[in-house]
């Protein structure tokens, strides 16, 4: 048997998309906040779908905006829910961890947000890189924490992959195609080194749980060398790899 396509569907949950991945069964990537189970209903609903139909709801973290119909889900639906051991603990509360803003608007954006959920004790827990054929799709999911420190991607193997809040697409809605930093990360420093393990493993194509479809390319262009600035990397090291990537680009550009 040859291997078999899979198919990707965004749902554009309110606050966080959620992914159906299709291959020879489904699975869910993300769920949405249960303000907006409606949305995530109809869209089932539109692929020839019942909730039961799902064979997995992959959360890429434990945050009220991506996993607030898991309970449901899991309760009324029988629907086996997988996280990442680090954010398993999370999920088990019902309540986000506080929030770490990068900026001053993220820490407004926080207030904002309602961070509780029903709580859900996982029944399937990832680990570093975890094949997800067994739930009927040739995906896989990766450990990429920097957003929460138990946050994953699932990488399907044309170069997609589902990131979460690894990184987001514009700002309130505005140039959604453009890749911007999440305004949360517990660990800032780990989020330029996980989108460059997602782009080793070749990742073409990242979709974040805020925003549009985004181009590795793009992000590598942009955000991995602002990242740098955030973790203590000495001036004189960061002139060196903002010169080298001006030479590599071909191009002149303000350093
Ligand atoms: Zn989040």
């Amino acid at each position: 048997m040859g291997v078999m396509m899979l198919h990707l569907v965004r749902i554009a949950v309110p606050g966080a998309n959620a992914f159906l991945i299709r291959g020879a069964r489904t699975i869910l990537v993300d769920c949405g906040g249960a303000a907006h189970r409606d949305v995530l209903c109809a869209a089932l609903a539109r692929e020839g779908l019942a909730p039961s139909d799902l064979t997995l709801l992959l959360l890429t973290h434990a945050h009220a905006a991506t996993a607030g119909n898991a309970r449901w889900l899991q309760q009324a639906h029988r629907v086996p829910v997988a996280i990442h051991g680090a954010d398993a603990p999370i999920l088990a509360t019902g309540c986000d961890r506080p929030h770490r803003p990068v900026s001053a608007t993220a820490a407004l954006v926080g207030w904002l947000d309602d961070p509780h959920f029903e709580p859900v004790i996982p029944d399937v827990v990832l680990g570093h890189s975890t094949p997800l054929w067994r739930h009927g799709v040739g995906a896989t999911a990766v450990h990429t924490p920097g957003h929460t420190i138990g946050s994953v991607s699932v990488l399907c193997p044309a170069g997609d992959a589902i990131v979460g809040d690894l990184v987001m697409g514009g700002w309130f809605g505005v140039r959604s195609h453009h890749p911007a930093r999440h305004w949360f990360a517990e660990c800032p420093e780990r989020v330029a080194r996980s989108l460059a393990l997602l782009e080793r493993l070749g990742v073409e194509r990242v979709h974040p749980a805020v925003g549009a479809e985004l181009a590795m390319a793009e992000i590598s262009r942009t955000l991995r060398i602002h990242a740098a600035d955030r973790v203590g990397v000495s001036p004189a090291r960061l002139r060196e790899r903002r010169l080298a990537h001006v030479t590599t680009r071909g191009q002149l550009r303000p350093i």
